[in-house]
């Protein structure tokens, strides 16, 4: 983590910008819920576990910069709620997310779109850049709630 953190801070300074204390401490809550898709209403209350100073206009400042430097990349869900991840090199996004509708409960899968793509680029003659798909609908746990 020591290691990612070092790596940011470079990227960081390689666009003028200081890792700040509050810029770290929201760095490392990001580093440490990883798989979480945490919101920013819940980044703020761990920030705020660790750095009892800081204020929610900062926790969102920060966020939005780091999207800006695109390390992060903000995901919306259609709740209203947007959450953040950690943003691949390669490649815009290596998994989609299966979202409960019922529970909330977020998982993620495998991108197995390239076919899809490489499809309608022949059919439709048209150059994709990216895609953004998000499968709605019921977790294991809720549809057996459900019977
Ligand atoms: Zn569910
Ligand atoms: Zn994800
Ligand atoms: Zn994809």
């Amino acid at each position: 983590m020591q290691e990612r953190l070092e790596q940011i801070k470079k990227q960081l300074h390689s666009e003028q910008f200081k890792l700040t204390p509050q810029r770290e401490a929201t760095l490392r809550v990001l580093l440490e819920n990883e798989e979480s898709h945490l919101s920013a209403e819940e980044i703020f209350m761990l920030v705020k576990q660790k750095s009892p100073d800081i204020g929610l206009a900062t926790v969102y400042r920060t966020l939005d910069l780091l999207c800006d430097l695109k390390i992060i990349e903000k995901l919306n869900f259609g709740d209203g709620v947007a959450r953040y991840e950690f943003r691949t090199d390669d490649h815009p996004h290596h998994h989609h997310h299966l979202i409960c509708l019922k529970c909330g409960s977020l998982s993620e899968i495998e991108d197995m779109l390239d076919d899809l793509e490489e499809r309608v680029e022949r059919d439709h003659k048209f150059k994709i850049v990216d895609h953004r798909v998000s499968f709605l609908g019921y977790c294991e746990n809720c549809q057996s709630e459900a019977e």
